[in-house]
């Protein structure tokens, strides 16, 4: 299940075009300065799941104020890269959230299959537990769950919270909630 849905373009490219709706918001509102955004992206070279993406996911949307006193980066929240993460970030919290509910065998063929190694899942599980529980994003989500979600158990009861019919929309809620940290001011 999670092997199809890992290789399925169309949650791709709904993940793209949340990505694009957030950056036009940006980018209607321009700089803080007042001057125009325009597009200066930044190229990204996704791991794990290649075949399944397209050219759309060679950049992250981002924005360079045009005023020449100015040319302030502005980069929107992504529902796609977690920062500067080589992998994407469904597939983050897929594996990490992952990790207590699937056997060891599965566990380690969708590892294999993403060619993902032991110290990048070790570190993923750390950023959950240090850096994202220390956030603004999730200090300000913190208090819509009653009763609260586990910050031990991210990203799984996370996961197990949201609302959504299945796991991409659950997935994809997550992606949307946890936005907020691909940025800069997250
Ligand atoms: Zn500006």
């Amino acid at each position: 299940m999670c092997h199809a849905f890992l290789s399925d373009a169309r949650c791709y490219d709904l993940l793209f075009r949340i990505d694009q709706s957030i950056a036009e918001e940006a980018q209607a509102k321009g700089c803080h300065c007042g001057g125009v955004l325009h597009s200066a992206r930044y190229p990204r070279k996704p791991r794990g799941v290649r075949r399944a993406l397209n050219a759309t996911y060679e950049t992250r949307l981002s924005f360079c104020c045009a005023e020449d006193d100015c040319r302030r980066r502005c980069t929107p929240p992504s529902v796609r890269f977690l920062g500067r993460k080589v992998y994407l970030g469904v597939i983050i919290v897929l594996v990490t959230a992952l990790h207590h509910g699937l056997t060891p065998k599965r566990r380690g063929q969708l590892i294999e299959m993403l060619e993902i190694a032991p110290q990048t899942l070790a570190r993923w599980r750390r950023w959950w537990r240090e850096t994202f529980v220390g956030s603004r994003c999730w200090r300000a989500l913190r208090g819509r769950f009653v009763p609260p979600v586990a910050a031990r158990e991210l990203p799984s009861a996370l996961l197990e919270r949201v609302a959504g019919e299945d796991l991409p929309e659950r997935l994809t809620q997550c992606l949307i909630l946890i936005a907020p940290v691909t940025t800069r001011s997250g």
